[in-house]
């Protein structure tokens, strides 16, 4: 093996695949380290790859993906610790599609496999331990004892990139600022999956619930399926998690349990089980996205998309790893990786929708701080639909009314008023 390449990128995942990917294609030699025992063994998601972000890299995906199903399916749910209320879009029968639910041990393997098959090098259960620095620039890193150098390395290594950190990039992470995830992987006969969400062939659904799977912590849960399997998971905001003394296995545990959730899950049997931080801080934690010699992608740069519907992190990471190779290609043109050079890094984010969406939404993480979104809207829908619905022989009151009975002692007018308002320039 070489130890001077054009580029070493740090970290497997969907970012570090995606920069290596398209640097090999274009003929640089590359060095992906992983510290897995394989791309993917360490990784979690979710589960949805949203958009059509893969398409530049692979032409007619899916394709040979190893995709789940494809969503045309999306459903908000609101959860009381009984019954629940749904909004549910679909889309599946007109072919249209938004997305498809992967497995990360499989997709991320298959995305390394894809790097070596352009010439790129995966050594994997290899960790980055340090940069390598000459000067004020990064010249390479040291893993497993060896010195390893580029005129470019990438960090993609996640949400805790100790590269980013010790580039002095990026301050460690702060409970507010990050999300805890816990989820499972459900096996379920196919037959069941699709009978139970009402789905044909390789088609799919998310579900994304807010209210009693947090039990009131900020956060929300979701329900994606796979094609013999279901993920189910909760994500919390670290703070509002440490703060309720609750742990998020217990939550997850009472979210199975919920009535709504347990018919999904019938009769499937855990075959995975995992836990993972994700950046949840928006636009105000993005930090500083590259240095003399060095460039910061996906999780590692916390761009992450969470507007309380879904978390939108795999594309992020994909389209900021793109735009990180095609940055090195521009460098590699003009043989000038100085920080000036690599600024072109955050003019392609900035034109995309990467720093678009979270320019967007960069009041969303602040409107998510409010308490009443996790149990007090929630549990108000659900009493009202309970209301709206009931027929038990008296009198009948108009949907306002009955609105203005389920709100007393939960949330005044002009709270509704302000949240709505709140929600209006946020989202
Ligand atoms: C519970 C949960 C649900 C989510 N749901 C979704 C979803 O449905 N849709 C979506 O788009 N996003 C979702 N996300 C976010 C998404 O998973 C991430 O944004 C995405 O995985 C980021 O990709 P990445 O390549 O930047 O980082 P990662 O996928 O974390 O990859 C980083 C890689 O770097 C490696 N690494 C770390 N340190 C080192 C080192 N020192 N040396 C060598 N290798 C190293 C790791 O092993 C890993 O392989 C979710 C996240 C969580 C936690």
């Amino acid at each position: 093996m070489s130890d001077k390449f054009d580029a070493i990128v740090v970290g497997a995942g969907p970012a570090g695949c995606a920069t290596a990917c398209k640097l090999a294609r274009a003929g640089l030699e590359v060095l992906v380290v992983e510290r897995g025992k394989f791309p993917g063994a360490k990784n979690m998601t979710g589960g949805v790859i949203y958009g059509p972000v893969l398409d530049s890299l692979f032409p007619g995906a899916p394709g040979d993906i190893p995709v789940e199903r494809a969503i045309g399916r999306h459903v908000i749910c609101l959860l009381s610790d009984r019954s629940s209320v749904s909004l549910d879009f679909n889309m599946a029968g007109s072919g249209d599609r938004n997305g498809y639910t992967v497995l990360r041990s499989r997709f991320d393997r298959w995305l390394a496999n894809k790097v070596e098959e352009a010439g790129g090098i995966v050594a994997a259960g290899l960790r980055a331990d340090d940069l390598l620095w000459q000067g004020q620039r990064v010249v390479g890193i040291t893993a497993g004892g060896d010195e390893f150098r580029a005129d470019a390395v990438i960090a993609a290594d996640g949400v805790n990139s100790t590269m980013a950190t010790k580039a002095g990039l990026r301050v460690n992470l702060s409970p507010e600022n990050v999300n805890q995830g816990v989820k499972e992987v459900i096996g379920l006969p196919r037959e069941a999956i699709e009978e139970r969400f009402g789905l044909t062939s390789d088609s799919g659904a998310a579900i994304h619930f807010l209210g009693f799977c947090t039990r009131g912590v900020h956060g929300g849960g979701f329900l994606y399926t796979n094609k013999e399997s279901l993920s189910l998971g909760v994500v919390v905001q670290l703070k509002a998690l440490m703060e309720s003394n609750l742990k998020s296995v217990d939550l997850l545990e009472s979210f199975k349990e919920h009535p709504t959730v347990r018919e999904y899950i019938r009769g499937g049997t855990t075959v995975e089980y995992s836990a993972h931080l994700v950046p949840a801080g928006g636009l105000r934690m993005v930090p500083r996205l590259f240095t003399d010699g060095l460039l910061v992608a996906g999780d590692a740069a916390a761009l992450v998309l969470a507007t309380g519907r879904a978390l939108e992190g795999i594309n992020f990471a994909v389209a900021s790893g793109i735009a990180a190779a095609e940055t090195v290609l521009k460098a590699k043109e003009r043989n000038d990786f100085s920080k000036e050079s690599l600024s072109v890094y955050e003019k392609l984010l900035a034109d995309s929708f990467v720093l678009q969406d979270l320019k967007t939404f960069r009041e969303a993480p602040r409107f998510l701080e409010n308490q009443r979104l996790y149990q007090t809207y929630p549990e108000l829908a659900c009493k009202l639909a309970e209301e709206v619905f009931r027929v038990d022989g008296k009198p009948k009151k108009k949907l306002w009314q009955l609105a203005r009975q389920e709100m007393k002692g939960r949330v005044s007018i002009w709270q509704l008023l302000r949240d709505g308002l709140s929600a209006r320039s946020s989202l």
